[in-house]
């Protein structure tokens, strides 16, 4: 399959300068086309389509995921920012492949467009 993140996912080592948080099951790297002074993506490092994909045999990704949050905002000082994941393509999911967006450093309105 060609997918970008688990292409990003299964990189090497030397290409991994930008990631900023990483476990056994996921790893967090800025967007490539921001949307706020803080982007950026979490995955998981195996190929989950979506959120409405989550199973049994993959919830560790996805515990390991929501536990690597806080860490990450915490991480990078963030205390107040905005979680999103996209699902499928009318609500804007453009890669397929499971990821949350983490979103900060400015003001967001609500409701999102
Ligand atoms: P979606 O539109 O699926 O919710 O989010 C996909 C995100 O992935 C977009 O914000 C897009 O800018 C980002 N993106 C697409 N290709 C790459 C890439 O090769 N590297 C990085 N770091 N981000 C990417
Ligand atoms: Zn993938």
């Amino acid at each position: 399959m060609n997918c970008i993140f688990c292409n990003i996912a299964n990189q090497d080592n030397k290409n991994k300068k930008n990631w900023v948080f990483e476990t056994e099951n996921c790893c967090c790297f800025p967007d490539i086309d921001p949307k706020a002074p803080v982007h950026l993506l979490l995955i998981p490092k195996i190929h989950i389509t979506s959120l409405q994909d989550i199973k049994n045999n993959n919830i560790e990704f996805i515990n390991d995921m929501f536990l690597s949050i806080p860490k990450i905002t915490e991480k990078l000082g963030l205390k107040s920012y905005r979680l999103i994941s996209n699902i499928g393509e009318s609500a804007g999911q453009s890669v397929m492949h499971l990821h949350f967006h983490i979103l900060g450093g400015r003001k967001f309105d609500w409701p999102p467009g």
